[in-house]
This record gives structure tokens, sequence and C-alpha cells, in this order.
């Protein structure tokens, strides 16, 4: 049995941050980890021999500068400032993404503008009767960018009706919420967005490989391959039984799986209504299809975003062009996003069956033809939690229940049922070590204080 101050469960960016400034601060830790490498959703692995990521990734500038200070360390020199060169299909035409005021008023029709902008003067009428995610942006934003870009990609998203969505969504996806807002990031120099991001020579991946890296020269022990397959909670530690039959005994648990998941590993077993809000929560899954096209690049652009119907497909990203990296020359790999529901067609679907799906949104785009010449997918299982009508009182009953477990602190943003970047997920983890003292105590004020902050946190696209 081995017994040390921190269990960490899941080495995605939440776990293995929380090991890297833990470690640093001489705590022993352990992480247990299911799939065979670090990184969780923000991994990287290869493809046509290229370096891959699950879906496009990019670290947004709003990283907190400390954090960020600590990516470069790590990753030496390895981290690149790279300009954004997206495209969005927008009323059948394809715009610069982040939009650009000068790029709306040129490249869409001109009745769309026309009608946006009546909205946005008409604002002052319409107020939200329900909190709901389709009320708060019609009342928002006006019928014209709702009908046209906000809700055919929420249909695709999450698999609901705008109006089955709650207001929440809106709040903690939606940056642009309101006329006003949308301005702002219209503004020339501003983009709806800042216009570059970070990224890793090597990949999204190598910022969880490199900070893992360094947890581990730091001590931190790294099971990679085993689940926790039962946590038992006590007063004054924490057990973790893996599927290898193993036990690790730790002072602490802080955990980065699904807080849902969790309530069932738990012995004492949560109680009933704890496990039926568990059960009622949702997540919305995801395939990631992969293809290699023998061409030195596809375009020159980094994402190309699809909301429109006509394609399942909600975006489609080439990495060779998110880096300046050793990428082989002569060949490219196109990442497509196909949300769905686990066990539904899309997530059985063949691979053959889910390229010839992107091959032909592609070409419904009017983008060049792709033949490729070989394709691989992934899956991911719990890619969004989904907000629901409703979703609160049931998130607020597992929340309590993991929160009243003295030993326990679960985060992430699987943990935090919450749609966070990789930098909020860092964010937590930086706030979790600070809140650790160095007698062994938890400071629960200041993680109190934190999980305010948290609640604020606006998903960057
Ligand atoms: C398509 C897509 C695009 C995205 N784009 C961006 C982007 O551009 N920029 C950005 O910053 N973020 C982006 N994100 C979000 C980013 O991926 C997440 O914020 C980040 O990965 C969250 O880290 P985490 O550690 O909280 O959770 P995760 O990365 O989900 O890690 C959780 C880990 O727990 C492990 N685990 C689960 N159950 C068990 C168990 N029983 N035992 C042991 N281990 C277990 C999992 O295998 C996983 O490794 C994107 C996400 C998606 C899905």
């Amino acid at each position: 049995m081995v017994t040390v101050d921190l269990l960490v469960l899941g080495a995605g960016p939440a776990g293995v941050g929380a090991a890297y400034r833990a470690s640093a601060a001489s705590r022993s830790v352990t992480v247990i980890e299911r799939s065979g490498g670090v990184g969780g959703a923000s991994a990287s692995f290869e493809v046509g021999g290229q370096r891959v990521d699950l879906g496009s990734h990019r670290l947004h500038p709003s990283t907190d500068p400390d954090i960020l200070e600590h990516i470069q360390v790590v990753l030496a020199g390895g981290l690149q400032r790279r300009p954004r060169n997206g495209r969005i299909r927008l009323a059948g035409r394809w715009i610069a993404f982040p939009l650009r005021i000068s790029d709306l008023l040129t490249h869409l029709p001109l009745g769309f503008g026309a009608r946006a902008a009546l909205d946005a003067s008409t604002r002052f009428r319409r107020s939200a009767q329900q909190d709901t995610f389709a009320e708060l942006l019609r009342a928002g934003l006006g019928s014209t960018m709702c009908e046209r870009f906000y809700f055919p990609y929420a249909r695709k998203l999450w698999g609901l009706e705008p109006e089955e969505i709650s207001g929440e969504q809106a709040r903690r996806r939606v940056a642009a919420s309101s006329p006003g807002k949308m301005l702002m990031r219209l503004l020339p120099g501003r983009g709806s967005g800042p216009a570059f991001f970070y990224y890793p020579r090597e990949g999204f991946g190598a910022i969880a490989e490199s900070l893992a890296r360094a947890a581990m020269d730091a001590g931190a022990d790294f099971r990679l391959g085993v689940s926790a397959k039962r946590v038992e909670l006590r007063n004054d530690s924490v057990a973790v039984e893996l599927d290898s039959g193993e036990i690790v005994e730790g002072a602490r648990l802080w955990s980065t799986v699904p807080v849902t998941a969790l309530a069932r590993l738990a012995i004492p077993a949560a109680p009933d209504e704890v496990l039926e809000a568990a059960t009622s929560l949702e997540f919305r899954s995801m395939v990631l299809v992969y293809l290699v096209l023998d061409v030195d690049r596809y375009t020159e652009f980094d994402a190309h975003y699809l909301p429109e119907p006509y394609t399942p497909v909600t975006r489609i990203s080439e990495p060779k062009n998110y880096r300046d990296g050793d990428d082989p020359p002569g060949r490219t790999v196109l990442c497509a996003e196909v949300p769905c529901s686990f066990g539904d067609a899309m997530w059985a679907a063949t691979d053959d069956e889910l390229a010839r799906v992107v091959v032909e949104g592609l070409a419904d785009s009017g983008s060049p033809p792709v033949i490729p010449s070989s394709v691989t997918t992934k899956r991911l299982r719990q890619a969004y939690p989904v907000y629901r009508v409703g979703f609160e009182r049931s998130y607020e009953i597992v929340d309590r229940w993991a929160t009243e477990q003295p030993r326990l602190l679960t985060f992430g943003r699987q943990g935090l049922f919450v749609h966070d970047n990789s930098h909020h997920a860092y964010a937590m983890a930086w706030a979790a070590a600070d809140a650790l003292r160095p007698n062994g105590e938890f400071d629960s004020g200041a993680w109190r204080s934190a999980r305010e902050r948290f609640s604020r946190h606006v998903v960057e696209d």
C-alpha cells in the first residue's frame, strides 16, 4: 500500500497542473490516469507522421500570466505566438474568423447585415421571458444572428433545441451576447477575441506532457493506464482501489474525473438523491475524424467553422497550420469535429462513413475537394457537459455532496461540470495547490473564493 500527501485522479490539464504545483511545493503526489498518456482532452498523438490534437486546441492569450510563464519555461522556448487565421461559413459565404466588422459588411449579403443592425437598434424593446439559451440570445441579439448562427450551431453542438438549453449556456459560452458586447469584439484590432494565440511547436499536448515531466522530476508518481474502481472517502484520509486491484492511500484526493462518475465510485455510497442527480446530468460526445491528405497543405486557414445545418461537422482544423514545426512536406492532416450522443448512429459509424460525412460537408461548403489517403477516428465520450434546462438543481445536489467530503476536492472541466478551456483548468489546479498550506491544512476559505472566480470563466473559441 502506498501512502502519499495527495492522490490526483485524472491527468488532463487540471490533474497534471495540480501534480506540477503540489510536487514543486514538496508534496508527495500520485496521479492515477485511465488512458496511456497525459493531457486528457488536451492530449496530442500522431496521425500520418504528424502530431494532432483532439479537435482544434489553442492556448488563449487570457491565460493567467504566471501560468503562461511556467508553461513557457517547461516548454523551453517551444511555445509559439501565432496569428489566428480561421474562417466561418455564414449565410452561404466564407468570412474571416475571428469576425471583423469590415468583413461582415463586405462579405455578408446586404440583407443579413441590415437585419442584424435593425435587431441591434431594437434591443431595448426585447427582454427574456425565461432563463433559456434561446430567450437570452434572442433578447440580446435579435433573431437574425440567432436563427442564422447561434441556434443552428447550438443544435449541432448540444443535440438540443435552443429552448431546451439553460440560460447558463449563453452566459458561459457566448462572449458576445448583446449588441454592445458584439460591437466591442468586432471593432478594428479586437476581432471576436484576440487575433493571436499560443501553440506549442510539438502539438497542444506538449503543454501537459512538459508539466507532467517537470512534476515527475520533482518526485510525482504517474500511474498511467489504470482506472479508479472505488474511492473510499474517510474523515482523515482517502483510499483509491485501482482496476489492477492495488490500493493507493493518501491524505487527500483531488479528483478531476467527471463528478458524476466520482459519486458512483464512492464508499460509503453517496445518498440515493445524489446518485439520481448524477444520473440526470448528461455529457455530449464527439467523434474526431482525421483525414490524411497527400498534399503539402489543404488551405492556409487554421480552422473552418461550420455552424450551418447542412453538415453535422462543426469545425475542421489543419494542425500543420497551428505551428511552425517540423511537419513532413507533401502531407497534411485535417481534423473534423462531429458532436454526437454516446451510442447514436454517428458514434457507431465506421471510419469510411465518417470520412464520407466530412468530405461531403467540405464539398457542400464550397471548399476544395479532398481525397483522403487514410482515415483515423477518435471518440470522446464526455466532450461537453450538457446544460439542459433545470440541470442546475441536479448539479447543486452532486456538488454539495462532494463539497461535504472532508478530504475530497473536485475540479477541472469534468469535476465542476463546466465547458472551460484548458487555461481555466490550469487556473483551478494552481488555486487548489495554493490553498494547500505547508502544514498540510487546506484553506477552505481560499478555495471558496477561487470557486467564485471560476464561476466567472467565459469559454473562448
Ligand atoms: C473539441 C474540443 C476543443 C477544445 N478546444 C480548446 C482550445 O482551443 N483551448 C483550450 O484551452 N481548451 C480547449 N478545449 C477544452 C480542453 O480540452 C479542456 O479544458 C481541458 O482538457 C480540461 O482539462 P481537465 O483536466 O479538466 O479534464 P480532461 O482533459 O477531460 O481530463 C480528465 C482526465 O481524467 C481521466 N479519467 C476519467 N475517468 C477516470 C478514472 N475513473 N480513473 C482515472 N482517470 C480517469 C481522463 O482519461 C482524462 O485524462 C477543447 C475541448 C474540446 C472537447
